[in-house]
């Protein structure tokens, strides 16, 4: 069945061979400076976890930095950047993960949260599924009770989601 997608998701740019050939980048830059879409999106993000008690949403460095702030506003909790090494001050915890042809690190403040906080995982594009997977380790150094994770969009096929550890929801707002 072919699946059917809101009307604010046009507002997402397919951009073919970007940042290197063979990738198609799912590009959500128009979508944010649409308000309405922007707003419909994160809307539609949060709806999965309303009633779940979300006390802080940790969002990945870049575009896991708006929708999550965003995504924080909507459901009343705070908001952790979950940063690109070096860029955060003070004690951090660190995490590295391995890309198609590198590896690299992620970084959180070491008392962004208090253990047991109740935290959902926030990033724009799921694709092979590392940067989460590494976020989530993240979440465990800092003893977060993880409710899950939620992505704007889910690329299905690079199976990002069975790299995810079993037992965490993962909500996709749109599965292309
Ligand atoms: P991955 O770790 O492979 O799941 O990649 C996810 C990260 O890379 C996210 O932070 C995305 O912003 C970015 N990303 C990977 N593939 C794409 C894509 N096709 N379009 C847009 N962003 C992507």
């Amino acid at each position: 069945m072919t699946p059917v997608y809101p009307e604010w998701s046009r507002t997402i740019r397919d951009v073919a061979d970007f940042p290197k050939p063979g990738i198609l980048f799912k590009d959500i830059t128009p979508l944010l400076a649409d308000a309405k879409a922007f707003d419909a999106a994160v809307k539609a993000m949060a709806a999965p976890w309303r009633a779940a008690g979300v006390q802080a949403v940790l969002g990945v460095e870049a575009r896991g930095f708006i929708l999550g702030a965003a995504l924080a506003l909507e459901l009343g909790a705070g908001f952790v950047p979950v940063r690109k090494p070096g860029k955060l001050p003070g004690a951090t915890l660190q995490q590295e993960y391995t890309l198609e042809y590198r590896s690299d690190r992620i970084e959180v403040c070491a008392d962004a949260i208090a253990p047991g906080t109740r935290v959902v995982l926030v990033d724009d594009v799921l694709a092979t599924g590392g940067t989460l997977a590494a976020a989530l380790l993240l979440a465990g150094q800092l003893e977060a009770q993880v409710l899950g994770a939620a992505v704007l969009v889910e690329l299905d096929g690079l199976g990002g989601r069975a790299r995810l550890p079993a037992g965490v929801p993962l909500q996709a707002t749109l599965v292309y």
